[in-house]
């Protein structure tokens, strides 16, 4: 993915707050998403600064041409998404232009702008279908520990991109409060299995990317060309159930611990709009040769993508005070094992149809570092070591009342810095 005019850190937007230094949406970014007014129909919009652009309006008043600008038409992305990379760039660069200082359609289009805190986000798009992947070497290796003290990571592990099929229909934007998952637990091995809320409840700070054009069933997806297929990204919380999980994982792997919720951020930040903050894949160059279907020179140079991300917890306690989210997790996906290009071209290698819209989750994001674990089963090491937070209350799970808030930001030197909006969820007691 080229560096082109929509890069340019110089250029500015006539919508102010997008100059704001640090504001998540500079014209740089330009992701979109699905959102309506209350009352009103659900249409497609781009977010600048601190308003989103009606972009079906702009279709309307005859400011965007093309197949990709018709395709926003729909009231979601999949249309959109199926196009791919050459038509979404001159969306994108039609987008940059209406929206850049000077643009002769200006005064015009203030119109069409929503301030954010008016504007109702919806799901990006109809996900057919989600998997979620298992990339963080790091994030394998502490919670393999936890089970396989001697031997933490599984033989498989630097071999394939590790995933499993999640479930689409609990899958929700930013903001829906998260209900207590009851399930089995068995409290002891030597305790019988129990049916009771989870006592266990965790987050898992992950990216979501988004597929572009699908490919026929039978038909695979060659690592080359696998960025071709990929649209865009969000943030993802894997909402999971230790307790549920670790009674029923085996022998086929996270079941009903991980399908009651996954939240993900409404914006999506396509690849285009990160290609200033591509990085080398973390792979080491002297672990065992990649079979030929996830080597690529190119994904091996700039598979990786350098994204800060950021998890923080606000309890009851501290929303009654007032006081800020306290955050228990940093870490950057540049450390991923594995690339979301590797992880494309694995799910495809079978053959497996993709489809336009279909969400691949990366896997909890955890660095080398102890501040870089992307979940509380790793930070407060499965419950043994309970933090304390600056409000004095102490986790080891989430309780009731909590909110989870995720941030995802990209800086360079020379770029504009641009980020993911955020990505949040409440916990509701059982039900
Ligand atoms: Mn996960």
């Amino acid at each position: 993915m080229s560096l082109n005019h929509t890069h340019d850190a110089s250029r500015k937007s006539w919508v102010e707050s997008a100059n704001t230094p640090g504001c998540d949406f500079p014209l740089q970014n330009l992701p979109f998403g699905v959102f309506h007014r209350r009352g009103e129909a659900p249409r497609v919009g781009v977010a600048i600064g601190d308003k989103v652009l009606d972009v079906a309006a702009c279709l309307r008043a005859g400011w965007l041409q093309g197949e990709a600008a018709e395709a926003c038409a729909q009231p979601e992305l999949n249309a959109l998404m199926a196009l791919g990379p050459a038509h979404w760039s001159a969306l994108r660069a039609r987008l940059f232009d209406l929206l850049a200082e000077g643009a002769p359609e200006s005064s015009q289009a203030q119109a069409f702008l929503v301030p954010m805190p008016e504007a109702v986000m919806e799901l990006p798009c109809r996900i057919g279908d989600y998997t979620d992947f298992y990339a963080s070497i790091d994030h394998a290796t502490n919670v393999g520990r936890m089970f396989r003290p001697e031997n933490p990571l599984l033989p498989n592990y630097k071999h394939l991109p590790v995933g499993y099929h999640g479930r689409a229909s609990s899958i929700v934007a930013s903001g829906a409060d998260i209900v207590r998952p009851h399930g089995q637990i068995k409290p002891s091995p030597e305790a019988p299995p129990e049916f009771a809320p989870t006592r266990q409840l965790d987050y898992e700070l992950e990216l979501g990317f988004f597929v572009g054009p699908g490919n026929e069933l039978g038909q695979r997806i060659p690592i080359e060309a696998a960025e071709q297929h990929l649209f865009g990204v969000c943030l993802l919380n894997d909402w999971s159930a230790r307790d549920i999980q670790a009674w029923e994982y085996q022998p086929l792997g996270p079941f009903l611990a991980k399908n009651f919720a996954t939240t993900i951020s409404p914006w999506v930040v396509t690849m285009e709009a990160l290609a200033p903050f591509r990085a080398a894949a973390a792979r080491p160059s002297d672990d065992p040769a990649l079979l030929p279907h996830l080597l690529s020179q190119q994904d091996r140079e700039c598979g990786g993508l350098a994204v800060e991300l950021e998890a923080s917890l606000t309890t009851e306690r501290m929303r009654q005070a007032e006081t800020q989210p306290q955050r228990l997790s940093r870490g950057n996906f540049r450390d991923m094992y594995w690339t979301p290009a590797q992880m494309l071209a694995h799910h495809a290698s079978n053959g497996c149809n993709l489809r336009p819209g279909d969400l691949l989750g990366s896997g909890t994001v955890s660095g080398p570092e102890p501040e870089s674990r992307g979940c509380l089963l790793e930070i407060a090491e499965r419950g043994r070591k309970p933090i304390t937070l600056a409000s004095g209350e102490q986790r080891a799970f989430l309780l009731d009342g909590d909110e989870v808030l995720f941030r995802g930001r990209c800086e360079r030197d020379g770029f504009a810095g641009i980020g993911f909006g955020g990505c949040a969820g409440r916990v509701l007691p059982a039900r």
